[in-house]
């Protein structure tokens, strides 16, 4: 892509009201717009970034056996009536339609996965079933000033699984569990990101919570000095020894909630009497997982966990495009032709074919953080100068070696 051709340009001065740093440099780096507090337009870039969060988590999700589906954003009232949500729970965006019919955007899914697959869970022979959306949610939340870390409209990836009993539900949260780990190992977040104990489970003692250890995260968790294991502020009094080595020294950390993983059990299936048959014709509640994760919130949490004094840092498979290609010389021949060159080997390349100073185009290289940067100058001769974002060093390499970075 040449950035001649891009619609955005980085942007010099942000609203005061944007407080929190992810935003303010994804839209220094025209990254994002801000629409409103909590809704914001994704700028070609930021699409970018965003899809390939998507994709990872896509990619995980349909190793774990997920299905995936689209379900409605707009969804009637007497779904969320069944379960008592729709008065129960606060966040919900309400609305009415033609005939005063009322509806609410959706929050979360359950209400509509829930009698949708009904219709197909009959028997035992149909269970287990893992189906899961990437999808656009939509929540009242009071504080939206964490830029992506708290939208009020925001993505959500929402797997719900579906099993004969507890066991096999069991079973199939360690499957997820090592799903999530992988996910956050390949944004980037693999070394930050601590499994945490957390009170919210609504018929099991503990859920878990997926937790980034960061500055400015809004949640407090308390890690295990010796295994790593979180445990959640509401809990801590509950459990001075750690749940995983029975050790109880804790560290206190701000972290970001980046996933939140539940057992259900049948709280949705007896609201909508989703029940199967097993092989003596007996009914039975189906029992219920549900595996939430915010790739806009993973997003902005590697924003604020990979960055410097001079902007961002992308982890490579988030990262827009791999390489930043900038042209420093007077005239565009050699950097025209290791751009088309690149282009031809299907290497993702952002070309910054400006007429900008070096000064402008190297701050804004920095600033918007490929992993990769290229400079052609009247210095590197037939060459291409290689630095890494997260390093000083540069070195020259041959047009034909990039590749193999
Ligand atoms: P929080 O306690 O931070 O409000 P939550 O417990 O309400 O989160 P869930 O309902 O479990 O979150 O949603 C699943 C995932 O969706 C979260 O782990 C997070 O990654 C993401 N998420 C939830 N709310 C938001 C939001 N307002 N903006 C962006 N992402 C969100
Ligand atoms: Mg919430």
């Amino acid at each position: 892509m040449k950035q001649s051709h891009l619609i955005t340009k980085t942007v010099k001065s942000i609203p005061k009201e944007e407080v929190s740093l992810n935003s303010r440099l994804l839209i220094q780096a025209g990254f994002i717009d801000k629409l409103a507090a909590g809704i914001y337009t994704y700028l070609p870039l930021g699409l970018k970034a965003l899809n390939n969060i998507s994709n990872i988590v896509r990619d995980e999700m349909n190793k774990a056996g997920g299905q995936e589906l689209l379900m409605p954003a707009l969804t009637p009232k007497k779904n969320w009536e069944e379960t008592g949500r729709w008065d129960g729970l606060d966040v919900l965006f309400k609305l009415k339609g033609a005939g005063d019919k009322e509806f609410a955007l959706g929050a979360t899914h359950e209400e509509v996965v829930t009698p949708l697959m009904k219709k197909f869970i009959l028997s035992y022979k149909d269970l287990p079933k893992y189906v899961y959306q990437i999808q656009t949610k939509y929540r009242n939340e009071p504080r939206a000033k964490s830029g992506l870390l708290r939208g009020r409209e925001f993505l959500m990836k929402d797997l719900y699984s579906f099993h004969t009993d507890s066991e096999d539900l069991d079973q199939y949260y360690e499957v997820m569990t090592k799903a999530y780990f992988k996910i956050f190992e390949r944004c980037g977040l693999g070394d930050s990101t601590h499994l945490t104990y957390s009170s919210g489970g609504t018929f099991s003692k503990y859920s878990h919570e997926f937790q980034t250890v960061c500055k400015t995260g809004e949640d407090i968790v308390y890690l295990c000095k010796n295994c790593g294991l979180g445990v959640n502020k509401e809990i801590i009094d509950e459990t001075p020894k750690c749940p995983g080595c029975e050790k109880s020294e804790y560290e206190e950390k701000n972290a970001i909630e980046v996933g939140n993983i539940f057992k259900l059990k049948a709280k949705y299936s007896d609201a909508f009497k989703m029940n199967f048959k097993d092989k003596e014709d007996k009914e039975h509640p189906v029992i219920m997982g549900c595996y939430g994760i915010g790739p806009s919130r993973v997003l902005g949490t590697i924003v604020e966990v990979h960055n410097d004094k001079n902007g961002m840092v992308w982890p490579e498979e988030v990262a827009p495009f791999k390489f930043h290609l900038v042209n420093l010389s007077k005239d565009s021949v050699q950097a025209d032709k290791a751009y088309e060159a690149l282009q031809k080997k299907g290497i993702e390349v952002l070309y910054d074919d400006r007429n900008e100073p070096a000064g402008v185009k190297l701050k804004d290289a920095d600033l918007m953080g490929m992993p990769y940067r290229l400079v052609i100058s009247d210095k590197t001769a037939e060459k291409i100068e290689l630095k890494k974002r997260t390093e000083d060093e540069t070195k020259l390499v041959a047009l034909e070696d990039i590749d193999n970075v």
